[in-house]
């Protein structure tokens, strides 16, 4: 089963390569098709508009954001114009964990721009220590009022967690996603990689134990959460359609 999972992985990590070779020359091509902003045009939160924003608020923002996306009507945006307004300060007003899978660039299936949201991507969308402090930063020192954890259909990492595939620091990786598979009841036949409906119901449980490790393993994030300075959204990502089922 090892190919199988290398072959899922492969090509995210060559896109990667060839995303930052070709940085210089997309740079380029958006400045030579930006059109000027338009009255309406989605624009960078500001201090004031985050602090302004409540979790419900980002919530609905969040949710708004797919809708555009898979009617195919995402916002305009004058994406120079936007690094320009971040360039001295950014205001995010969501942390959004997903995974590393390239089908799911979580800023365009959720319709957002240049310092919308901060972004945590690893394979399977595990939270490790590093994730967790990453999202401290991002709802207590930055203003964020809003965690999403976005988990997707057809996962490779949840599948490789699956047939216990070991390769090099990815076996420690995968061994996060493990105890989601014993959440999904015994009827879910058979527990196989192949059997791409248990691979969704291992996903979502494994969203779902993410969120739980939130507020279990973060004094500082479960503290915010119970006096209601931030919000907690989770979803699953469906590859053949781009939308998003959110629970919360
Ligand atoms: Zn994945």
């Amino acid at each position: 089963m090892k190919h199988l999972l290398l072959r899922s992985f492969l090509p995210s990590g060559l896109l990667v390569s060839v995303l930052i070779l070709s940085g210089c020359q997309a740079t380029r091509e958006l400045s030579a098709t930006s059109k000027p902003t338009a009255v309406g045009d989605a624009k960078p939160p500001t201090k004031e508009s985050q602090a302004a924003m409540t979790p419900q608020q980002a919530v609905s923002a969040l949710k708004a954001g797919n809708e555009r996306f898979v009617s195919g009507r995402p916002r305009s945006r004058n994406s120079l114009a936007d690094v320009k307004a971040t360039a001295s300060g950014q205001y995010p007003f969501a942390v959004v964990l997903s995974c590393l899978d390239s089908r799911v660039p979580i800023e365009l299936v959720l319709d957002q721009g240049i310092g919308d949201v901060f972004s945590a991507r690893v394979a399977g969308n595990v939270l490790e220590e590093d994730v967790l402090g990453s999202m401290e930063f991002g709802c207590k020192a930055a203003g964020a009022k809003l965690i999403a954890v976005i988990g997707h259909s057809n996962c490779g990492a949840v599948k490789g967690a699956i047939d216990n595939v070991e390769l090099g620091n990815l076996t420690a990786l995968l061994s996060r996603i493990k105890p989601a598979i014993g959440q999904v009841p015994g009827d879910s036949q058979p527990r196989t990689s192949k059997n791409l409906e248990f691979v969704d119901h291992v996903a979502e449980a494994n969203v779902r134990l993410v969120m739980e490790q939130i507020r279990e393993r973060s004094p500082v994030l479960r503290e915010m959460l119970d006096k209601g300075q931030i919000g907690l959204l989770a979803g699953m990502y469906d590859l053949s359609t781009g939308r998003i089922r959110f629970f919360e």
